[in-house]
């Protein structure tokens, strides 16, 4: 089967995403590009996690033409293309419509460094994107347009998109914007959080340059 290693990735990632209380029902999707074959295996539209299997993963090219696949593919499906072709780095891309991360998004208001391991998202503020339906091309560029350089990006009045250069990357981004984003709600609901400054956030991120194994290649959280 075509981009079998990706299938499975998918299908295990949405099964995590699932578990992981970040989506309810069957909101939400996960796609990874594969940047030698030039395409992007995605989750299909509409079905249960649990029930995903790998020849129900969707191989489209990034002008979003189905290679393989006999599902409808993700109807997000403009949004993961829209990160590949601007974001050079990103190999993985998140969505969910995860409690507290939406909860700001619901209020239109960014994440901001309450705590420090927002660096993940190579930003120190996540911001939101407008509102515009799901599934449309206004709400793909919209998220990439806001995002600039960061990995995180919140979806006005809808949810979280993360990108990663692997889908661990990605899904771990998505976790710890939920982290983030809880803390933020509970810090506001009984003070005023403080705020990591630009500055105290950009050793962090300098920091996160060398965190974990030496040989990981892994850079943050
Ligand atoms: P799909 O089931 O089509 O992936 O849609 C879920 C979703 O979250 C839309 O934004
Ligand atoms: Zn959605």
């Amino acid at each position: 089967m075509l981009m079998q290693e990706e299938r499975e990735q998918i299908v295990e990632y949405g099964k995590k995403m699932s578990a992981a209380g970040l989506c309810t029902g069957t909101s939400g999707n996960i796609s990874i590009y594969n940047a030698e074959k030039e395409l992007m295996a995605i989750s299909p539209s509409g079905i249960d996690y649990f029930s995903t299997l790998p020849e129900d993963v969707v191989i489209t090219d990034l002008e979003a033409g189905i290679i393989d696949g006999v599902r409808k593919p993700s109807s997000e499906w403009a949004l993961h293309t829209m990160f590949y072709k601007n974001k050079p780095g990103a190999r993985a891309v998140v969505h969910t419509h995860s409690m507290y991360c939406t909860t700001f998004a619901v209020l239109g208001q960014p994440i901001q460094a309450v705590h420090y391991v927002i660096a993940d998202a190579n930003a120190d503020s996540v911001p939101c994107a407008p509102y515009y339906p799901f599934g449309t091309v206004e709400l793909a560029e919209a998220a990439v347009r806001t995002a600039g350089d960061s990995n995180a990006v919140l979806l006005g009045n809808h949810g979280l998109v993360t990108c990663g250069r692997d889908i661990s990357g990605a899904y771990n981004l998505a976790r710890n914007m939920e982290y983030i984003a809880e803390l933020q709600y509970r810090a506001l609901c009984i003070g005023k959080p403080n705020v990591l400054s630009g500055e105290e956030m950009a050793e962090v991120m300098e920091r996160f340059k060398s965190y974990g194994q030496p040989d990981s290649k892994k850079t943050g959280y």
